[in-house]
């Protein structure tokens, strides 16, 4: 062992579990990928400005969770603890909502960081999948995405989750929705921290998991009785399209969701088996977002989808992925000139597209086949010096143990054949 360990609240990926966050990513991308969405990549880290004004200055993500990196005597940069904000700026930076083909379809994948103290299901670095449709307001759009996002559990054989959704009103109808609630809750009994959050996110209060503020909120003015016609609108025919495509969902008007930026449709997909973090994906609207950091109004939607909670909500439906054999074929030389043809075969299968691998450093016969059957090889290929006499390779099949003679020219076309 190293004298060092991965830093509090991350883990490493390695063999053979981080196929699985591969594959869940793929499953991810893939619906998205066959909806228009196009990749993209930005920096691990921003401004850290972008994130204050983006995500929101009170909420726990900018307050309490971002890394962030001093920069001799420059503005300071922050890991980045979400994706949207980093995407928006990223469209706007290089004009891509100027190319007349709005919205612009955008998806990623990586690395996260927040500062959050680390539990089951809650680390300091985690990865997301997100997408995000800028510079449309379209309820079909939203309900694209979300679809998408059921499409992608289900590919990967979930089933116990669910998918929340409320509307958190716009422009027009917000404000006095937003007064009106500051009424109330400057009536209740509530810590300082909390205090300060009425008065610059009161939403965000409904969202407060404490149960000793849970029973204050009993009677709350609630955002639904005060949607306008548009959003009123507007969310019902996200419904209606959700419906139309078999998506089920709870209606939650306590969701706030722990970002600022969000207008109208808002959701979470929750799984049950996931105990408190049970939050496996999340997005909505953010019709404001883009004139907060300085571009023009670009009413935009998205979502952003957890890898390694999607991964314990496998792990918890008992779900084993089908994943591609890592080598199909393994190589066992038995003496020098065998280790010449035979990794001369491995390469050539290798650029055939069969996967293989090789017996190295010089392995005796019981050792190598130990390895070809921990490598979850289909077959291995075995030679001495009496098969190279005679110009063969022994195919064993390593399931049934029979075992065939070969030519080694013929080799690379049979393991083809029997691939498919
Ligand atoms: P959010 O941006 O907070 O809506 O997060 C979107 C999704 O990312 C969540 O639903 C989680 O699946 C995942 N996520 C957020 N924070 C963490 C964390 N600290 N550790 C692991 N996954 C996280």
């Amino acid at each position: 062992m190293s004298t060092f360990k991965a830093p509090k609240g991350t883990y490493d990926l390695t063999p053979p579990d981080s196929a699985v966050y591969l594959a869940v990513r793929e499953a991810i991308a893939a619906p998205v990928r066959r909806a228009g969405y196009g990749y993209v990549e930005t920096p691990g880290f921003e401004n850290v400005e972008l994130f204050s004004r983006g995500v929101g200055e009170s909420t726990d993500i900018v307050t309490k969770e971002m890394f962030t990196l001093t920069q001799r005597g420059k503005e300071a940069l922050a890991l980045r603890p979400e994706g949207t904000a980093s995407v928006l700026r990223a469209a706007l930076e290089g004009n891509l909502h100027k190319g007349g083909n709005l919205p612009v379809k955008l998806w990623y994948s990586g690395s996260y960081y927040r500062y959050e103290r680390p539990q089951k299901g809650r680390y300091r670095h985690f990865s997301q999948v997100g997408a995000e449709a800028i510079g449309a307001e379209d309820p079909a759009l939203d309900a694209e995405l979300i679809i998408l996002a059921v499409d992608a559990y289900k590919s990967l054989g979930l089933k116990n989750f669910r998918l929340l959704l409320n509307s958190l009103g716009d422009k027009e109808c917000r404000p006095a929705y937003r007064a009106a609630l500051q009424d109330f809750l400057r009536g209740l009994d509530l810590d300082d921290d909390t205090r300060r959050r009425i008065e610059i996110n009161p939403l965000r209060v409904l969202d407060d998991k404490r149960e000793a503020v849970q029973k204050q909120l009993v009677g709350a003015p609630m955002l639904r009785d005060h949607l306008c016609e548009a959003c009123k609108e507007y969310h019902e025919q996200v419904r209606a399209l959700l419906t139309a495509a078999g998506v089920e969902f709870e209606d939650d008007e306590k969701l706030v969701r722990g970002l600022d930026y969000y207008t109208r449709t808002t959701f979470e997909f929750v799984h049950d088996g996931l105990g408190a973090q049970s939050a496996v994906g999340g997005g909505g609207r953010y019709d404001g977002l883009s004139e907060m950091i300085g571009g023009p109004a670009l009413p935009s939607v998205g979502w952003a989808l957890g890898v390694d909670r999607t991964v314990l909500a496998l792990e918890a439906e008992g779900i084993e992925l089908e994943l591609p054999a890592v080598t199909e074929v393994y190589a066992v030389p038995l003496g020098d000139e065998a280790r010449r043809v035979l990794f001369g075969v491995v390469t050539e299968l290798r650029r055939a597209g069969v996967a293989a691998d090789f017996a190295f450093g010089g392995k005796g016969l019981k050792n190598a086949m130990k390895s070809a059957d921990r490598s979850g090889a289909r077959y291995a290929l075995v030679a001495g010096e009496r098969d190279l006499a005679e110009g063969v390779v022994q195919l064993k099949d390593l399931g049934s143990g029979e075992q065939t003679a070969v030519a080694i020219d013929a080799v690379v076309g049979e393991l083809r054949s029997r691939q498919g």
